[in-house]
C-alpha cells in the first residue's frame, strides 16, 4: 500500500551530525520525500506528539529530549516519506525502540544509547501505523508544506492570527 510516514531526526541525531548518514540510509528504501523542514519544537508540540506516552515515568524526560533541552540543539528535522509500505521499510531501517536491542546495523542500533536516567536516545522517530502517521503529519506540517495532496484539506480565511512576517 502507498502510504506516508513521519520521520523526525531527533536532537541527538542532529548533535552527532548524523543527518547525512540517516538520509542516506533512508534513501536505500527508494521512497519519495514529500516534505522536509527544520522545526523549533515547542513544549506543546512535543507533548502532543508523544501524548500516548503521557502516563509513562519517562514522559517528562522524553519531552525535554524532543525539545532539544538535553542536547543544546533546540530543533529537529521533520520529513514525510511516501511510497509502498513506507512505515514498515522505515521502521525496519530505524530498528527497535530500545537501542540496546536494535540490530547493530540499524540506525538506532548503530547510533542510539540509553541515558543514565534510562531514556532511550534513539536518534530517529518513525510513525508506527497509518493512523498514527496521519495524526503526526497533520500535527507537524500544514497542507502547503507537502508537495502533493496527501490528505483532504480546505481553504480557510483565518483572521486575527498572529504570524511572523519579514520586516
Ligand atoms: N522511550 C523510552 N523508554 C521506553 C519507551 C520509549 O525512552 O521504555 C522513548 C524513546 O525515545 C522512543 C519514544 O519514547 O523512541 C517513543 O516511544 P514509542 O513506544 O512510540 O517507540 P518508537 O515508536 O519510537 O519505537
Ligand atoms: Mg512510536
Amino acid at each position: 500500500m502507498q502510504e506516508a510516514t513521519l520521520i523526525l531526526i531527533k536532537p541527538d541525531g542532529l548533535k552527532k551530525s548524523l543527518t547525512g548518514n540517516i538520509l542516506t540510509r533512508l534513501s536505500e528504501t527508494k521512497l519519495e520525500i514529500a516534505a522536509a523542514k527544520m522545526v523549533r519544537v515547542s513544549e506543546h508540540l512535543a507533548r502532543e506528539h508523544y501524548k500516548h506516552l503521557m502516563d509513562q515515568p519517562f514522559f517528562p524526560e522524553l519531552i525535554k529530549y524532543l525539545q532539544g533541552d538535553l542536547h543544546d540543539r533546540k530543533k529537529v528535522m521533520a520529513l514525510v516519506y511516501w511510497g509502498e509500505d513506507s512505515i514498515k521499510k522505515c521502521r525496519q531501517l530505524a530498528g527497535a525502540t530500545n537501542p540496546e536491542e536494535a540490530e547493530s546495523t540499524s540506525i538506532r542500533g548503530a547510533y542510539g544509547r540509553i541515558t543514565t536516567q534510562g531514556l532511550y536516545e534513539n536518534v530517529i522517530h518513525v510513525s508506527s501505523d497509518t493512523s498514527e502517521a496521519e495524526r503526526e503529519i497533520k500535527l507537524w506540517f500544514s497542507p502547503e508544506e507537502i508537495i502533493f495532496d496527501m490528505y483532504p484539506f480546505k481553504e480557510a480565511l483565518i483572521r486575527e492570527t498572529k504570524k511572523l512576517v519579514w520586516v
